[in-house]
């Protein structure tokens, strides 16, 4: 345990946690140095409540132990309590048991990210008798309590209506009262697939060498996490403000007019495609949504950046991101929602990458490789196939928890349960996202590669992507024609005869009898 300048009676101790290292943070506010002290604390029990990737794991750790260096050279007294210097595994009997040896009169903490999180802490408290102050999340540009009164009322929760009340909130992209251009969103235009050669010369994205606290922290992860997915090779992620700054910086300067076209392309070795790569820094606050936000705005009014690719952009970050974190805690049974009373076990395979399925494949590869994958991937590719192939949520849930660099669950649950799995009934989505291999095929090269044929819904190469997607319109047509943004998937599936349907229905039941094979 590191204590540095730590007050021998401590008044106020502020809990700095994992994911929110900036020094704003509202529990460092009005610190007296004299008499508060910070506290940080690195658990086991966080890398393994989720058979977490060595990435994610790393990623936070080394950022942690960088913003402890900035709090101690900006003078502030810090206990850090470091993954091996005590015999609690998890964060919160941790924290219990350092409440208990600090006697601290208070503890002050920004809101936490995950409802366990906060329980925790809340229990903690209240089994110490310590007086807890819990401060609004500043990094957000929408409060929960916003977001709340916001939704409360309407019959749809949709992103684009909120997305509309940030713009005109926070005067984002605004001519006067209107949105600029005339138009509030460019969807449309950012659905291209790369070409059929390929996607050509990407800039790569701005990536950073491991310095002496990330070796450090790289060696104690494939030692300490040895059998965990994922491998620390290839580790190049921000984990200072400092080179979030510069990601961000260089995405804007090199990326980001490229963005939107190709934003749902795939292709085989091409990890990153046109992506900003900015959630780690995001996620773990050492940059902020304004800031990214408005040098987004700023390339677009001051470099003549189109409209198109910087709205595309924008809309992820202050419509998309902010959005999600308000359904989280609107949702607190996302954890346990089933609406298809989906039961099945996850393949294996999500854990390895070895599938003859070439979009699952790579995909998966590209995670256990980088931690990362980008959108589409997530959504359309493993994310619809877990869907298709009736996966259980939590454990679809557990996985993407794991897996991820940029997992954090205000933002991987409502991703994950609402929009992919449509596990909530759809309450803030309007339709469950859903297609046959045939969409893969138009977006990447993946089909190219693969044994199975993405055209064919039965027989030994059937593409089961294809197979489940028609197995799911067999299953679900009623409530799929009632819904007018899915009516046209229900009337496919209507024109087949009985026979046809039979035969789906039967060759779905075999794959999905054997999922750990495909
Ligand atoms: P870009 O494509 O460059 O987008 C820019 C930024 O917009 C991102 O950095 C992110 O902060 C924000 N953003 C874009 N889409 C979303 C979204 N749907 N929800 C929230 N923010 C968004 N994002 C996470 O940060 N952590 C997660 O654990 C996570 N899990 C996901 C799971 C599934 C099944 C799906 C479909 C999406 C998930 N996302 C998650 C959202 C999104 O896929 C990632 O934010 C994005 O891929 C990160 O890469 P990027 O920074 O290159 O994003
Ligand atoms: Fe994926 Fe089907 Fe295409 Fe193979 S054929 S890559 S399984 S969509």
């Amino acid at each position: 345990m590191i204590q540095k300048n730590r007050p021998e009676r401590i008044r106020k101790l502020c809990l700095v946690l994992g994911d929110q290292l900036w020094l704003q943070n509202p529990a460092l506010s009005n610190l007296d140095p004299t008499q508060d002290c910070v506290l940080m604390i690195e658990a086991p029990g966080e890398a393994t409540a989720v058979w977490s990737h060595k990435q994610r794991i790393a990623v936070f750790l080394s950022a942690m132990r960088h913003f402890c260096n900035e709090l101690h050279a900006a003078g502030l007294p810090v206990v850090y309590v470091r993954l091996d210097d005590r015999p609690e595994a998890s964060f919160a009997e941790r924290l219990q048991a350092l409440l208990a040896e600090l006697n601290p009169s208070q503890l002050h903490v920004c809101e936490p990210g995950e409802w366990a999180m906060r329980r925790g802490i809340e229990a903690a408290c209240l089994a110490q008798n310590v007086v807890l102050q819990i401060h609004r999340d500043t990094h957000f540009m929408c409060s929960a309590d916003e977001f709340a009164a916001w939704a409360e009322g309407r019959k749809e929760l949709r992103m684009e209506f909120f997305y509309r009340e940030m713009r005109r909130k926070h005067g984002v992209l605004m001519d006067g009262k209107n949105p600029q251009g005339g138009q509030w969103n460019f969807d449309a235009d950012n659905r291209r697939a790369y070409p059929k050669t390929g996607p050509g010369n990407i800039t790569p994205p701005q990536r950073f060498s491991p310095d002496r606290i990330t070796t450090e922290v790289l060696a104690l992860v494939e030692h300490r996490f040895a059998s965990h997915p994922g491998s620390t090779a290839s580790f190049a992620w921000p984990v200072t403000r400092e080179q979030g700054l510069t990601a961000l910086q260089s995405f804007i300067n090199t990326r980001l007019a490229n963005f939107g076209d190709t934003q749902d392309a795939m292709w085989t070795n091409t990890p990153f495609g046109w992506h900003s790569l900015l959630s780690v820094a995001l996620n773990l606050h050492l940059i902020t949504p304004l800031e990214v936000v408005q040098a987004a705005e700023r390339a677009y009014r001051e470099r003549g950046l189109s409209l198109a690719a910087v709205e595309g952009f924008i809309r992820q970050v202050i419509g998309w991101r902010e959005f999600i974190r308000g359904v989280y805690w609107l949702y607190p049974s996302l954890k346990t929602d089933n609406h298809y009373n989906h039961q099945r076990a996850l393949p294996a395979w999500y854990w390895s990458g070895k599938t003859h399925m070439a979009c699952m494949r790579d995909c998966v590869g590209q995670t256990l490789e980088h931690g990362y994958a980008h959108h589409i991937q997530r959504l359309m590719v493993t994310g619809q196939f877990a869907l298709l192939a009736e996966i259980a949520p939590a454990q679809v849930a557990d996985w993407y928890l794991a897996v991820y660099v940029d997992a954090v669950e205000w933002v991987e649950l409502p991703n994950v349960a609402g929009m992919t799995l449509y596990a909530n009934g759809g309450k803030f989505t309007s339709k469950p996202y859903i297609a046959s291999g045939a969409y893969i095929k138009r977006q990447s090269n993946y089909c190219g590669q693969c044994k199975y044929n993405p055209e064919q819904r039965g027989g030994e190469s059937a593409c089961p992507v294809t197979t489940l997607y028609w197995n799911f319109l067999d299953k679900h047509q009623a409530t799929l024609a009632a819904n007018p943004r899915t009516s046209l998937m229900a009337n496919s599936i209507r024109r087949l005869s009985e026979d046809e349907r039979a035969a789906i229905r039967a060759h779905a039941d075999k794959l999905l009898n054997g999922l750990d094979k495909l």
